[in-house]
């Protein structure tokens, strides 16, 4: 087979395998729509390269205009959907303003003024603008993560392979005249392999991506109830126990608030399991506004929830406790009854030492249930303080 229309296929077939896997990607992931932009910008990039070697019959200056509008929407897209997928907002001015220059220029060298060197550098600095403007947006996010620090260096290379490569080739080669041996020139040999390159990784960077955001939804899903929209015991226990570590570590008090609706089961039996969950709906909303950003709140039983509070200490735990139980039991539920009263009992300990989140939760738990016994719709505390505790108060007493 002819080298040379073996590293001209080359392209177009990597081209095509990336855009239709990134568009089976986005066939299952229609939430994400840069999938869609990236399977439509490599796709279309591979028209770019056969029309490079195949003239339409409409003639050869129009076809690599064809050509070239291929490459730009390609670049437009590519450059868009890495900014989206990264959450910034997407330049569309300086990338249409870059697109638009990019293919003015080429036209006005192909048209008007006809220069091959000149079309060269048009279209280069055109997609080497575009990877300076992408490398620009990731910036910011670059210390992110791993794809975004691997997706900002592979915008800075590919910026440098359309500038200095460019001009580099051309200085040692001297102007281009025409297309006769252009296609076996340096210029376009190393185009083309460091193209099918860089394209490459940079979809292997962008899958990577797609995988990534798919494991932290599950992960997501994995930890969160889908009634109350807080976490779920598993979820609850994995980012307590994360949270008590970094406090243990910046010497910050902790205190644990855990509650329990009253007489569930009576309001099931009377007003239904419909009107329950609401319920439940409507505490879980309540306790996640109190809680804010700072606490972790989880729901840990059926009508049962916990709240762990870093830089909070037994009093102020109480006084967070209080305020909830004063305004749900003051508050009405949407769908019952008016005048329904609902309540909730609650139990807290403020965490000793280094106490893990066993102990605390069942000390949390001893204060709910003596909340119960005393009539409910109250609060309760745990005093109980480990040995440790006791042993170096009493060394700074003595
Ligand atoms: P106490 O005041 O002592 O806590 O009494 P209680 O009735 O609330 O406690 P108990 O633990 O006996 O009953 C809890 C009830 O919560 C039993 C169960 O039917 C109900 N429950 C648990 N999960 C759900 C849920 O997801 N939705 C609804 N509607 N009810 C639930
Ligand atoms: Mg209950
Ligand atoms: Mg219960």
């Amino acid at each position: 087979m002819d080298v040379g229309l073996f590293i001209a296929l080359l392209n177009p077939t990597i081209a095509l395998a990336l855009g239709a896997a990134f568009l089976v990607l986005w066939s299952y992931q229609r939430h994400r729509p840069y999938l869609a932009v990236l399977g439509a910008s490599y796709s279309v990039s591979a028209g770019g390269f056969l029309f490079q070697y195949f003239t339409l019959p409409f003639g050869m200056a129009l076809t690599k205009l064809v050509s070239n509008l291929c490459f730009t929407f390609a670049g437009g897209c590519l450059a868009g959907a890495i900014v989206a997928r990264y959450g910034r907002k997407v330049p569309f001015a300086a990338i249409g303003t870059l697109m638009v220059g990019g293919l003015a220029a080429f036209s006005w060298f192909m048209f008007v003024h006809p220069d091959l060197t000149w079309r060269i550098y048009a279209m280069n600095f055109a997609f080497g603008g575009l990877a300076l403007l992408v490398a620009a947006e990731l910036r910011p996010v670059r210390n992110n993560g791993p794809t975004e620090m691997i997706l900002f260096v592979l915008s800075l290379t590919s910026a440098f392979n359309f500038f200095v490569r460019t001009i580099v080739i051309v200085a040692m080669h001297g102007p281009f005249t025409s297309y006769d041996g252009f296609y076996a020139s340096s210029y376009w040999t190393t185009a083309l392999l460091s193209h099918a390159l860089l394209s490459l990784l940079i979809a292997l960077c962008l899958f990577t991506a797609a995988a990534l955001d798919v494991m932290k939804a599950l992960k997501t899903e994995t930890y969160t109830d889908p009634l109350s929209g807080l976490l779920n015991r598993r979820g609850f226990e994995e980012r307590a126990a994360l949270l008590l570590q970094r406090c243990a570590a910046a010497k910050f008090p902790v205190a644990l608030v855990l509650a329990d609706l009253d007489h569930f089961k009576l309001l099931n039996d009377v007003y239904g399991h419909a009107a329950g969950d609401r319920v439940i709906a409507d505490f879980a909303a309540k306790l996640r506004s109190a809680a804010g950003a700072r606490g972790v709140a989880g729901r840990v039983g059926g009508e049962e929830f916990a709240v762990l509070l870093p830089l909070t200490d037994l009093a102020a735990a109480q006084l967070f406790a209080e305020a909830i139980r004063v305004l749900y039991s003051a508050g009405g539920v949407d769908g019952l009854p008016p005048g329904t009263k609902v309540t909730a009992s609650f139990g807290v300990a403020a965490r000793t030492g280094e106490e893990g989140l066993e102990p605390l939760m069942r000390r949390a738990d001893e204060a709910l249930y003596k909340a119960k016994r005393n009539g409910r719709d109250s609060v309760r505390l745990s005093y109980e303080r480990p040995e440790t505790a006791f042993v170096t108060e009493w060394h700074k007493a003595s």
